[in-house]
């Protein structure tokens, strides 16, 4: 040993037992004294082991170190400048919550602490049942039960403080205060460093969170201390501490006496059982049914399914108040124009700029609405329960129940969640949730699921579909959790204290301020990044134009029409019209005057608009019906009854439109929307992008990817949303919302639902968006981390869709 003295400082609350413990330490060497200064009781006593005294001071007894009494400033000062080798912390075991409030602030002020649980056996008697190894383990302390009375446990006390006093190893728990809180301390704690400003013995973050608590002495030190910044310093404290107020709605003392309440409690919970049931305070009333051991999870469970219904069903009419909206302006827009004008700078703001963010801004209502489901169930406190009740689970795969907050904020948006995982203090748990984040399906990839399984699906497997995909990303995360855990980021989960801070009714501002700051981003994006790339991708899409196309294709466009003149002018000469063209054209075209034609032939072409107009009527109204349905049974009826009443009306011409409607023209429609989308095809692998995607067609066609896909999978890695709004430029069908009929049918003859299937697989798994990327670099403050997760996902993603299109396709 060396030569220098070690001496203990005993604490504790009034009544704990402290004295007894001192005397049963010290027995009679020792003498009592004042503080220097001040008429506080000072004892000292003296300890022998191995023949060799330590000194022992008994502190005066307090609840709290906030300096507000004259025992409480002599306990601190104390401890912070005689520097004892060790602080013997006396807590009332039958009294645990109320006592560890004195530790938790001991911890915090870093001194080396041991705890005496004084009193076990009347906590005993009162059928307390306490896990003091777990306890332990969570709070990063030796616990040392003892009987102050029988003299019990002194000497395991001793042998453990002298331990920790010859480490000379401070306590390095931390409790998270919550985001606001935090920001403050950050902000305060971030000026304090920049200018210099720190006083002997306190550390920066403890500083920042006395003067946010207003603790005077602290005050008193640092105006001594600071000069001439002190005054700068206590603006921004001030204006810290109003932000704090208006948004949580208390005093920050309080907010944070509540917080180290809740780490208390959080660790109680978890090492603290009761035979006899005595929960008091409302919060303790509510733990008792949502952290319940067979009610918590099902709880959990509803409360999420009301969160996501409420994201949907209050989200649907405002969704389609904005799809109105875009369809309208689409409308105006183009309307400046000549109908029919090619423009490319109405192409530029209709295709690109409304296809591209309009699709996107459509659901700005669900993440919205998400947004405050999520802001009010973490401003309740109710999150922190969630968090609680899911940790057993988040064991089994190697993580925390910490990491289960940030993981569920990813199914909202993956930038809240990679910054939500500042709360986990464990380096390794905190990396792999970061990196497995992205596979919790975001908010964002939500409109390609609803492009493409309505497409694909009939509508009962819609549902279930949209489950599989969500459920696939989670359990390929929590695989991934596990292989990370075991093979890269090694070792033991720590265990660590689930603060459960009191309940708390939200502020109808801080619920609103919570719901903006993230909803903004949605919107920022929208405005900035998916505004840009729609351009360029337009662009590349749209640019450069073919002057002609083949001679193949321009063959076949004449040869179609020349069937239909030949048939049309079969029709005409039976009905002896004087001008075939002008018959043609009042046939295709309606609106022109058919009174020159004679009234055989007018009479024939009221007939075809009238049968047109009574056949898209009906398909109007059988549209997503089931054939065998009764409602499209109805529908076919009126069909037939209504082209009874044109057949008797007039059977000779009747026959003859019917003939036209449902064999000439409907034929010659078909053959031109094939030869549209051939001309399309052609005007595609034109441009930029189909260049692009013939390139990487030997890349993408093992995973059952055409190259029209190229360009969107290139755009969703900017965001994830610029997927369907790229892919409807690329279909040149105008309108990219989730909406577009057009597109989905487009898509139905391009791909198979299995392709289909592994278009969402690949979107689902691979490389975040840009913008996660750099919140991972900036959260992981490394280059290499990002990186790691775009190629490492990406390159799974390619993996398993190639696996599942391989086997799928030899299955089919
Ligand atoms: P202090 O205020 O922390 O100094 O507490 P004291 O040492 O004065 O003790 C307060 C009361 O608790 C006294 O009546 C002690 O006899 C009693 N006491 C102290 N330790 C124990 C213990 O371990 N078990 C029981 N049952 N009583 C204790
Ligand atoms: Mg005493």
């Amino acid at each position: 040993m060396d030569e220098k003295e070690i001496f203990i400082a005993l604490t504790g609350n009034p009544n704990a037992g402290k004295t007894t413990l001192f005397n049963q330490i010290t027995g009679a060497r020792q003498h009592v004294g004042n503080y220097p200064g001040v008429t506080v009781e000072k004892k000292e006593g003296v300890y022998s082991k191995d023949g060799k005294d330590i000194i022992v001071v008994d502190l005066p007894g307090t609840y709290s170190l906030s300096a507000t009494s004259l025992e409480e400033k002599v306990t601190r000062d104390f401890i912070v400048n005689e520097k004892p080798d060790v602080v013997v912390d006396v807590v009332d075991a039958s009294n645990l919550e109320r006592n560890l409030y004195l530790a938790v602030q001991l911890f915090e002020l870093g001194a080396p602490v041991v705890l005496a649980f004084n009193m076990v056996d009347v906590a005993q008697e009162r059928g307390y049942r306490i896990d003091i190894k777990k306890l332990s383990q969570l709070l990063r302390v030796p616990i040392i039960p003892t009987v102050g009375v029988k003299g019990e446990g002194i000497d395991e006390l001793m042998d453990n403080a002298l331990k920790v006093a010859l480490s000379g190893k401070k306590q390095n728990v931390k409790i998270s205060y919550g985001k606001e809180l935090e920001a403050s301390i950050e902000k305060i704690g971030d000026l304090l460093k920049s200018r210099g400003m720190l006083l002997e013995g306190y550390d920066t973050r403890w500083i920042a969170m006395k003067l946010l608590e207003v603790d005077e002495d602290i005050m008193e030190k640092a105006r001594a201390s600071f000069s001439g910044w002190f005054k700068t310093l206590m603006e921004e404290v001030q204006s810290e501490r109003k932000r704090l107020e208006k948004l949580l709605g208390d005093d920050p003392a309080i907010l944070f006496a509540d917080r180290r309440y809740g780490f208390i409690s959080g660790a109680c919970t978890e090492a603290l059982r009761t035979t006899s049931e005595e929960r008091h305070t409302l919060s303790d009333k509510l733990d008792a049914v949502f952290i319940n051991r067979v009610l918590g999870i099902p709880i959990f469970l509803i409360l999420m399914y009301l969160v996501f219904q409420l994201t949907f069903t209050v989200g649907a009419p405002p969704m389609d108040w904005i799809d109105a909206g875009f369809g309208w302006l689409g409308d105006a827009i183009s309307g400046l124009w000549a109908p029919g004008a090619e423009s490319a700078l109405k192409s530029l703001l209709v295709d690109g700029v409304i296809a591209g963010v309009g699709g996107v801004i459509i659901f700005l209502p669900n993440v919205m609405l998400l947004f405050l489901a999520i802001a009010i169930l973490e401003d309740s406190g109710y999150m922190a329960r969630a968090a609680f009740i899911m940790d057993r689970m988040m064991h089994k795969i190697g993580l925390h129940g910490k990491s289960f907050i940030p993981l569920l904020l990813g199914f909202g948006c993956t930038i809240p969640a990679v910054m939500a995982t500042r709360t986990i203090e464990n380096e390794r748990d905190r990396l792999t949730t970061i990196l497995v984040s992205p596979l919790m399906s975001c908010g964002a990839r939500l409109p390609i699921y609803a492009l493409i399984i309505p497409a694909f699906f009939a509508p009962k497997w819609r549902g279930p579909m949209l489950w599989t995909i969500y459920v696939i990303g989670i359990v390929i995360a929590v695989v991934l959790a596990k292989l990370l855990r075991s093979a890269i980021f090694k070792g033991e989960a720590a265990p660590f204290v689930m603060e459960l801070p009191p309940y708390h009714m939200p502020t109808l501002k801080g619920v609103l301020i919570h719901m903006w700051e993230r909803g903004y981003i949605f919107l920022r994006k929208a405005g900035t990044i998916i505004l840009g790339v729609a351009i360029v991708l337009w662009a590349i899409t749209s640019y450069p134009k073919p002057h002609t196309f083949p001679e193949q294709i321009r063959a076949q466009e004449a040869s179609i029409e020349r069937a239909y003149n030949q048939e049309v002018s079969k029709i005409a000469s039976s009905l002896q019209v004087p001008s075939v063209q002008s018959f043609t054209k009042a046939l295709r075209n309606g609106g022109i005057s058919t009174a020159s034609l004679g009234e055989k032939a007018s009479l024939f072409i009221g007939m075809v608009k009238e049968i047109q107009g009574i056949e898209t009527k009906f398909s109007e109204e059988t549209d997503g019906l089931e054939e065998e349905s009764s409602a499209y049974k109805q529908a076919k009826d009126k069909e037939e009854k209504s082209l009874g009443t044109l057949r008797q009306r007039d059977p000779s011409v009747f026959g003859m439109a019917q003939r036209y409607v449902d064999e000439i023209d409907a034929k010659y429609q078909e053959k031109v929307a094939s030869l549209r989308n051939k001309q399309a095809a052609y005007t595609f692998d034109y441009s930029i992008a189909g260049r692009i995607g013939s390139l990487l067609e030997p890349l993408m066609k093992p995973l059952g990817f055409n190259r029209k896909l190229a360009t969107p999978m290139i755009g969703a890695i900017a965001a994830k949303e610029v997927f369907v709004a790229q892919l409807g430029i690329v279909y040149a069908v105008g309108e990219a919302d989730e909406e577009s009929t057009p597109l989905r049918e487009k898509l139905q003859k391009d791909y198979s639902p299995l392709q289909a299937f592994c278009i969402m697989l690949f979107l689902l798994i691979s490389m975040p968006c840009i913008a996660t990327f750099a919140i991972v670099r900036r959260e992981t403050n490394s280059w290499k981390w990002p990186f790691v997760q775009a190629f490492g996902l990406t390159g799974l993603a390619y993996i398993l869709t190639l696996i599942v299109y391989q086997v799928g396709s030899l299955l089919a």
